[in-house]
């Protein structure tokens, strides 16, 4: 089938070379003159694990092409997808729809014989009827069917996305329609893969309900780690234990900074706007909004408070920037937020980041972009780490202890183990866990708690772990150091109790 896409961005792009892969003709537009040049030039504009190797071979074969003339790609196609972006603008949560209707119009001017335009931009529900409204001013409604197919992929795995979705939605309300979309989508490509036919209105608005419901999840498992923190308790374990009951799930209940990025933050603001114009407010989603929020805003404060005191002078090295892994995406990254406000509390700030630093770059400034988490660390009072990029989870700790002016490590993914960073002589920080102190090694083979412990530990119960190997810290140095870390952890809850029933 011919198709084409316009907007070649995280959407647009990814599903151009997708369509490509299962056989259909795609021609990728895009308005931006150097987004095409870039691909053009055999580059990607995004970063995309496993995008450059599709792109190529689409282009190599001859099913994938990129330009900006839409008029041309839009004549030859029988369906055309609008992947453009819909931020929202202000503070009311409506997003911006001027460029899906920008593009609607010049679909419908360059329309030839019948075109089934399908919105893969988020929109709000009865968005298509508007754009109905908006093709028929110039082109014949029996020329023309309006689909919403919303999009769930998720950056860094949006090619398994595509080829796995855990479903396929289409929100037609005319059977020809239908029958094009199943053709796109055929299902010798997607076997097992549930295809829900429904009303277009309902189709955007599943969109927006499952983004809301992930945020809802996210928002959940950070307040409760607040929760953990205060009472002493394990967040990771109280996730997994949740997570393992089917009716709950495993996914999204990773505490952190907050959610960020270009679709939970927007969408879910979105769905709150939308709630209210239709006269059904979902409070629920509001307080959502403002946790997630509050949240971003707190983060801040917690390198403070890690610290013992003002950041004013000091270095806050931040490892990851873009607002999740395997991404270049910093929109709505927590990283944003954290710089302004490290900037106010008047700390320098070095930054490292795998793939987002380029686009970071663009939206602050004053930050010292570092080569590696090394270069990050070096001379720094304290190391944050703010997304949970695999490379960060295999770090030399030593280098990093040796590299810091100040051994302290906040990680606000929870990808490091407590027992490894204490045992490599650095204070550990992390989200709904308890926090644990360096350990070091005497001469004398004793294991020295270098400053009470966050948790708990006091002098003589470190006393009574016995001696150790000193020097280098061998192997069972480390394990014995990590056995007073481990303990740390578990005396916390002994030495707190439980609180008092009544
Ligand atoms: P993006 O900003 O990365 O890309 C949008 C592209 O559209 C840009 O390249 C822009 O130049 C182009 N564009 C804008 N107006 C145009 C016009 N008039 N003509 C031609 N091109 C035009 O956005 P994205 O992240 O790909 O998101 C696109 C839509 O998909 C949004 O509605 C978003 O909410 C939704 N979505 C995004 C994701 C995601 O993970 N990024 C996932 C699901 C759904």
């Amino acid at each position: 089938m011919k198709i084409a896409v316009v907007g070649s961005g995280y959407v647009g792009l990814v599903a151009s070379a997708c369509f490509a892969k299962l056989g259909h003709e795609v021609a990728c537009i895009d308005r931006d003159r150097g987004k095409i040049d870039i691909l053009l030039a055999g580059r990607l504009p995004i970063y995309e694990p496993g995008l450059q190797d599709l792109v190529n071979s689409g282009v190599g074969n001859g099913s994938l092409m990129f330009g900006t003339d839409l008029p041309q790609a839009v004549s030859r196609a029988e369906a055309v997808f609008i992947a453009v972006g819909t931020p929202d603008i202000g503070d009311d949560g409506r997003p911006d729809l001027t460029s899906v209707f920008a593009v609607a119009r010049e679909i419908a001017a360059a329309a030839s014989g019948f075109t089934v335009v399908v919105t893969k931009s988020t929109v709000p529900v009865g968005t298509g009827d508007a754009i109905e409204a908006v093709m028929s001013a110039i082109l014949p409604r029996e020329r023309f069917a309006v689909v919403s197919n919303p999009e769930f992929l998720r950056e860094g795995r949006a090619i398994e996305d595509f080829d796995h979705p855990d479903r396929i939605v289409i929100g037609a309300d005319c059977e020809w329609a239908r029958e094009v979309m199943a053709q796109i989508y055929d299902p010798r490509h997607f076997p097992d893969v549930p295809m829900i036919f429904t009303s277009r209105r309902t189709a955007e608005l599943m969109k927006y309900a499952s983004n809301a419901f992930l945020a809802a999840k996210i928002a959940f498992i950070n307040d409760m780690s607040d929760l953990c923190e205060n009472a002493r308790a394990n967040v990771c374990d109280l996730a997994r234990g949740m997570g393992l009951d089917a009716r709950i799930g495993r996914d999204f209940l990773e505490a952190g900074p907050g959610y960020g990025g270009s679709c939970l933050p927007k969408d879910t603001r979105a769905l709150v706007r939308m709630a209210t114009d239709h006269g059904a407010p979902l409070a629920i989603f509001e307080a959502i909004v403002a946790a997630n929020n509050r949240r971003k805003r707190r983060l801040a404060a917690r390198i403070v408070e890690a610290c013992g005191d003002a950041i004013e002078g000091k270095t806050i090295g931040l490892l990851g920037l873009t607002f999740k892994a395997n991404t270049d995406d910093m929109r709505e990254s927590p990283a944003l937020p954290l710089i302004e406000d490290l900037k106010l509390l008047g700390a320098n700030i070095r930054a490292y980041d795998p793939a987002g630093m380029a686009n970071a770059a663009r939206l602050v400034d004053d930050v010292v972009f570092t080569a590696d988490p090394y270069d990050c660390a070096n001379g720094a009072h304290a190391l944050v780490i703010v997304t949970g990029w695999s490379e960060f989870q295999a770090l030399d700790l030593q280098k990093i202890r040796s590299s810091l002016i100040v051994p302290i490590v906040i990680d606000f993914r929870n990808i490091l183990d407590p027992v490894e960073m204490a045992a490599n002589g650095l204070a550990y920080i992390s989200v709904g866990r308890a926090s644990v102190q360096p350990l070091h090694i005497l001469d004398q083979g004793a294991v020295l708690h270098v400053s009470p412990s966050l948790a708990g530990l006091s002098e003589h119960r470190i006393a009574r772990t016995g001696g150790t190997a000193g020097g280098q810290m061998p192997n069972q140095a480390k394990a014995d150091a990590g056995l007073v870390a481990l303990s740390s952890l578990v005396l916390a809850e002994e030495d707190f109790g439980h609180p008092d029933p009544r």
